[in-house]
């Protein structure tokens, strides 16, 4: 049981309150306890396994500290299903869409009579929501492209999700199994995956593929065999465990890895050296040269092990074949962060705790980045709430030893691709990320010169997630995109790798163009909390699908070096 899930149910349930029409104060302590479930960095069934106590934590009383263990015990929440039990079964689904909130939902089906997506794609097609309230022809075509949108997206599950889903079983498998890992989109760190493909060998298949299909969270059992069973998990995501020999392991890992791509570029490779390549082995003729290990699959093909991140068909076998795989980077080359949150905006962690839980990481640096004043949801600063702060870090950095806490901010690039913040303040700061987090759909001329121009002050030192994609929610802004990475390399801006699990922008593919290009990157977390650190190994999965290396990533370098990279002067 991990505690993101705790909190994913508190807030469904305080979803559910708020499309009810409930009162705020009661929806908000379900949220407040969600997020600091989430943010919590004991397992909280530890915690109460040991005889901890839930209520120590703050936001926590009595009654959501016996839903914790209400969850925790049944995998459940009785409130919750009561809760669905009372609205039409379709309305929670609504809140998938960009832009619906539950006050959305709740006008929706209380003056339109949409319960459903489908129902709420006529209602906006046949023009009845503009006249609601709040509601104008624009915001009804936004509706309709959030629905486009959802729908491309039905049956994918971000990476995070699927790695947690995947940890979960690989621990509830390995008492019965003698080898179990996941293969498939999963260990390719692929940004989003569509299934989970678990490998298993064991010298118990029948007690293995009982467990198996027994796992807490399944939904359903779409198949049932000997070498081959499926699950269904009650988010949706599907889980199929195939059972092997042994000395097998090594191909099925090779072929249940892919991509598809991949396997098909690897079996004509195996065709003209007189191979024959499946799941089972690598055959000459009826003779089985290869099976046991990924390695010697790949030997009896020549080549050496690729990394599955590379494993895309995009160049990788020829590079593979010539001994030009590059080094990829780890995430133990990482020495600091350079986009964070403080509580100074939207942060949940002091200046001073970010900082000592980058010195627990072993970073030699974080740079503090709060947002400016565009973003006044997020508590955004203005220039002399900035002044204040920047002379915060500093002193916070006097009480940190070990680790430069760098005065940065996360300024706005307003609409006309001017920022949020005089250059005078901007010139104090020692980390400037600039990024975009409105005005998305500006035309692609509008935003290409916007991001451009934004590059040209002289203070910024890196685009923020920069086409401002949210997966499975938000598509990239319309942008030229080498324009923007030339600009980039001119000015000596670096690109973000945002290491956001819902974000991981730059993608793999962008980055890999931006690195051809010239550009350097930097792959941050943009974390709001001391956990969120944590975030950093998704960008650095990000960072190894596009080929980076460590020179390639700026916050590799020690901090003297960075900061020249940075093109500051030293203090
Ligand atoms: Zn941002």
């Amino acid at each position: 049981m991990d505690n993101s899930r705790i909190a994913r149910l508190f807030n469904e349930v305080a979803d559910l309150l708020d499309i009810r029409g409930e009162n705020p104060f009661r929806v908000r302590s379900y949220r407040t306890a969600a997020r600091t479930v989430e943010d919590h960095s004991e397992d909280l069934a530890a915690v109460l396994r040991d005889g901890g106590d839930l209520t120590a934590l703050p936001g926590i009383g009595k009654d959501l500290a016996a839903k914790i263990a209400e969850i925790i015990e049944t995998g459940k929440l009785g409130f919750l299903d009561e809760l669905k039990a009372k609205l039409p079964p379709g309305l929670p689904e609504l809140l998938r869409l960009e832009g619906v909130g539950p006050k959305k939902v709740k006008l929706f089906f209380e003056e339109a009579g949409v319960d459903s997506i489908e129902n709420l794609d006529r209602a906006a097609r046949e023009g009845r929501l503009r006249g609601l309230d709040r509601m104008g022809e624009k915001s009804e075509a936004g509706i309709i492209r959030a629905i486009e949108n959802y729908r491309k997206h039905i049956g994918r599950f971000r990476l995070d999700d699927g790695l947690a889903a995947g940890a979960k079983i690989l621990d509830s498998l390995k008492p019965v199994a003698d080898r179990v890992v996941a293969a498939g989109s999963l260990r390719r760190r692929r940004e989003t995956i569509g299934d989970l493909d678990i490998l298993a060998v064991s010298s118990d298949p029948s007690a293995l593929t009982d467990r198996f299909v027994n796992l807490p969270g399944t939904a359903s059992v779409p198949a049932r065999g000997p070498t081959r069973s499926s699950i269904r998990l009650e988010g949706g995501l599907q889980v199929d465990l195939r059972v092997m020999e042994g000395d097998e392991f090594g191909s099925a890992l090779l072929y249940f890895t892919g991509s598809q791509a991949h396997n098909i570029a690897l079996r004509r490779r195996a065709r003209e050296m007189g191979l024959k390549v499946s799941e089972y082995g690598i055959f000459r003729g009826e003779e089985k040269v290869a099976g046991e290990t990924e390695e010697d699959c790949y030997r009896a093909l020549e080549l050496p092990w690729i990394p599955p991140e590379l494993r895309e068909n995009r160049g990788e076998i020829e590079a593979a074949e010539d001994g030009r795989l590059p080094r990829l980077i780890e995430l133990e080359a990482i020495r600091g962060d350079l986009q964070s949150h403080s509580t100074a905006s939207d942060g949940k962690e002091s200046i001073m705790e970010m900082g000592r839980a980058a010195g627990r990481r072993g970073y030699g640096y974080i740079a503090i980045t709060d947002h400016s004043r565009a973003v006044r949801v997020a508590g955004g600063l203005d220039e002399k709430q900035l002044a204040r702060h920047l002379e915060e870090i500093e002193r916070a950095g006097e009480k940190c030893p070990g680790v430069r806490i760098l005065k940065g901010v996360e300024v706005d690039i307003l609409a006309d691709g001017t920022l949020d913040l005089a250059d005078a303040i901007l010139r104090e700061c020692e980390v400037v990320v600039a990024s975009i987090h409105s005005s998305f759909r500006l035309p692609r001329k509008e935003m290409t010169r916007r991001i451009v121009r934004a590059l040209t002050n002289p203070h910024v030192n890196i685009l923020g997630h920069p086409t401002g994609r949210m997966l499975l929610r938000r598509e990239p802004c319309d942008f030229d995109f080498e324009e923007v990475v030339k600009a980039a390399v001119g000015e000596g801006v670096s690109l973000e790798i945002n290491g956001h699990p819902a974000r991981l922008d730059l993608n793999d593919v962008l980055a890999r163009r931006a690195r051809e290009l010239g550009a350097r990157l930097a792959v941050n977390t943009d974390a709001h909390s001391s956990a969120q650190l944590d975030l950093m190994t998704y960008g650095v999965f990000t960072a190894r699908r596009a080929w980076l290396e460590d020179r390639d990533v700026i916050n590799t370098l020690p901090l003297e070096e960075l900061l020249a990279a940075l093109n500051r002067p030293t203090r």
